[in-house]
């Protein structure tokens, strides 16, 4: 966890004047007001006292005026009360640095720093060197010259969109012929990072702009409680915005001693939040209470929001009394919002916690048919809430991204703490709970079935009534934009007494229950199932062909299930376009297959950029009531660019170039934008066309005169709202002029 001392080097006495004598921190700490600055090969100092006239020395940093305003604006953090400059990872910011003499872009050469935590290192993202670029690139740090004035030179700063997010202090740095000559460190110009749900490439980035002024702004939201027939509702502030919120927040990583090269991560800090936010195991944030008594503490229900618990929390160093599950998952929630991971509170109506991991909720009844209390460990909450947070899954397959279960109120361990998620939603509703972390648990929570067994002198037990509904009866968050409900069981099960339902619990119970616990639902090893999806274009029909085949010499009938959704590069589905579903009766011995049509029609008008796509199938054998479930990606195919140079290639002579693009779609696309370069040969060129017919080829011509001999490539691409990612590139060989 630790990064090694050794690799920091102690700066010269007389710059630390002050810091003698600071107690020792933790490598973890992120706060750290440390002013160590990181040492590289090339460190130098200017020796105190020797200023040449002609260095370039900087005398202030502007990072706010009237113009630089617009960074908190631009980036969506104005709300902050925080003086200090915050943005969003990924996204251009601008600053302007006062020399104490004119730049000279030929002569001198400067860098701006960021560095968190008191062992810097460039490897683990803690020091970050972000170096002059000629355009900024996204994905990559950079600083950009936009204007150089007198003395003052004005920037723009690019940082990366998986950066580590926290609060940074800033340097700038001159080479000089003395060496490296470093700016003092400034509390004034730290500078928070933080998760940018507007950012394509950021793994929290959510696709709508009213989601994001819920999940990510709103300081306000609504927790539903009560019981299904009596929906009551409370307001909590999340406060996410008040003095010394984001700094509490940040402080809660650091105290879960998350290491800081994992603070990128959204899928690590939630885990992590998770943990914390309770005082199980870790001295974390808040003290559950259940049984009524609240000495030295105040009841769950005196909590109006999370402001005054954070707050405390932070000062005091010590666990706040007392919460219960609302208040866990209101503090969590401001915890995701306030660092920039869009979050919500989802309340669950007829809650099971399933106590033994069997994922079904066993309650046992006596002789007399009484709940025997002793051996009844599993319960049903009448309402339990929790969070969701939003991201992408590079960890799990495609289409398990978008909304994550996690959930800080202590209830079961999960490998060795009191903590739960992130957990996918679209993989419990499916019941693919393999994957990561704690999915069997939140499945059992909205759709285990209830079983009701009676225990015998004998001590056997016999399976009574099975409650197939009770559980998970109504999933609920607050609406966005306004103050209602919005019913989202639909996105965690599918519905009561349908066979997918039925299907999604028997997979769970497959994948998700402990080997230890005797159960008659596996895989079915009598019949296997697979399936395939054509390689197809983009705008084409297709199919997915899905194969049974019997392996027993008796006959036996199969009902399936397909789901196609339309997923984003990052594997967070978007909607499903596809739900079909088949009978096939198997013969002995023999194999079958269904063909599943897919026309472009039931995708074009979702479809994402990237033309992804992600299947489930699941079957049941009806004979055996076996089930068998597969998930796969695929993404369709985009057209290219075709380039061709019909003529000669020579040195000073023209030379024309076609780009040819054949419209596959089914419809006319609108506003096309094509772009030629070809470095060497011509500048780049753009040019809009208005409309290209469906099934049609377009044909542009671009004259150009070669100046150089030897190997050159000319690069093109299209764009319009219905299609994006499509280029084109060829190679040739311009030969010298005789
Ligand atoms: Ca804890
Ligand atoms: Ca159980
Ligand atoms: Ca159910």
């Amino acid at each position: 966890m630790s990064e090694p001392a050794a690799t920091v080097k102690e700066k010269k006495k007389g710059t630390r004047a002050g810091l003698s004598g600071r107690r020792a921190l933790p490598p973890n700490v992120s706060n750290a007001d440390e002013d160590e600055v990181p040492t590289t090969e090339t460190f130098g100092l200017v020796p105190r006292g020797y200023q040449p006239k002609d260095v370039l020395e900087v005398q202030d940093i502007l990072l706010f005026n009237r113009e630089y305003e617009i960074n908190k604006q631009e980036h969506h953090t104005d709300k902050y009360f925080n003086l200090k400059l915050i943005v969003r990872r990924g996204q251009p910011f601008y600053m302007q640095i006062h020399f104490n003499r004119p730049y000279n872009p030929e002569k001198d050469q400067f860098w701006i720093e960021y560095v968190i935590g008191r062992y810097p290192q460039s490897n683990k993202g803690t020091y970050i060197q972000v170096p002059l670029v000629q355009e900024l690139q996204s994905g990559k740090w950079g600083y950009k010259i936009n204007r150089s004035e007198d003395r003052y030179v004005s920037l723009t700063v690019m940082s990366a969109p998986n950066c580590i997010v926290g609060k940074f202090r800033m340097y700038v740095a001159i080479l000089t012929d003395m060496g490296i000559h470093r700016t003092r460190r400034n509390p004034e110009t730290d500078t928070y990072i933080l998760f940018n749900p507007w950012c394509t490439e950021d793994a929290v980035f959510l696709d709508d702009e009213a989601e994001r002024q819920e999940y990510v702004l709103n300081d306000l939201g609504t927790i539903f409680y009560g019981d299904p027939t009596n929906i009551r509702t409370r307001s909590w502030n999340f406060g996410q915005y008040e003095e010394g919120i984001l700094d509490a927040c940040l402080y809660l990583m650091d105290r879960a001693q998350l290491d800081l090269s994992g603070r990128g991560n959204p899928v690590k800090i939630s885990r992590v939040g998770s943990a914390v936010i309770n005082s199980k195991d870790d001295e974390g944030v808040i003290v559950g209470s259940w049984d009524n008594s609240y000495d030295y503490g105040v009841p769950p229900s005196t909590w109006t929001g999370s402001v005054d618990i954070l707050l405390e929390y932070h000062s005091s160093k010590q666990p706040v009394r007392y919460g219960q599950c609302w208040v866990f998952a209101g503090v969590f929630n401001t915890f995701l919002r306030c660092i920039g991971i869009p979050g919500r509170v989802v309340t669950n109506y007829s809650s099971a916690h399933d106590n033994d991991a069997n994922l079904q909720l066993d309650i046992f009844l006596d002789e007399e048919g009484q709940v025997d209390s002793k051996l009844t460990k599993d319960s049903v909450w009448n309402y339990h809430c929790w969070n969701e947070a939003w991201m992408s899954r590079p960890d799990l397959p495609v289409g398990f991204g978008g909304w994550q279960v996690v959930d800080s109120t202590p209830q079961e361990n999960s490998d060795g703490m009191y903590r739960c998620g992130p957990a996918s939603v679209q993989a419990i509703k499916h019941g693919h709970v393999c994957f990561q972390f704690d999915s069997p648990f939140v499945f059992a929570e909205v759709n285990s079935d209830v079983v009701y067994s009676r225990a015998l002198k004998n001590g056997r037990k016999v399976v009574g009534l099975v409650d197939k509904t009770q559980i998970g009866k109504l999933i609920l968050t607050k609406e966005v934009g306004v103050d209602g409900m919005k019913d989202i069981t639909g996105q965690y099960k599918f519905q009561e007494g349908t066979e997918e339902e039925r299907l999604a619990l028997e997979t769970a119970l497959m994948y998700g229950v402990k080997k230890d616990i005797t159960q008659d639902i596996t895989a079915s090893a009598e019949v296997d199932m697979d399936f395939v999806v054509e390689d197809a274009a983009l705008g084409s029909d297709f199919s997915v062909t899905i194969t049974f085949r019997n392996n027993t010499q008796t006959r036996c009938a199969v009902t399936s299930f397909l789901s196609g959704h339309v997923v984003f590069y990052t594997g967070v589905p978007k909607s499903e376009f596809k739900n079909y579903s088949s009978d096939v009766n198997l013969e002995p011995l023999q194999s079958q297959t269904v063909e599943v049509l897919i026309k472009s029609s039931e995708y074009m008008s979702q479809l994402l950029e990237q033309a992804a796509l992600h299947f489930f199938v699941t079957a049941r054998v009806k004979e055996t009531g076996k089930i068998l479930a597969k998930q796969k990606a695929a993404s369709l195919k985009i057209p290219q660019l075709l380039l061709k140079v019909p003529g000669e290639k020579v040195v000073g002579k023209e030379m024309a170039v076609m780009v040819e693009f054949v419209n596959p779609l089914k419809q006319k696309l609108a506003n096309v934008l094509l772009r030629l370069d070809g470095p060497g040969l011509l500048n780049p060129i753009s040019k809009k066309f208005k409309e290209i017919p469906r099934n049609s080829t377009l044909t542009w011509e671009e004259k150009c005169v070669p100046r150089k001999a030897g190997p050159r490539k000319l690069i093109a691409s299209l764009n319009c709202d219905a299609l994006r990612h499509v280029y084109g590139e060829l190679d040739i060989d311009i030969q010298s002029a005789v």
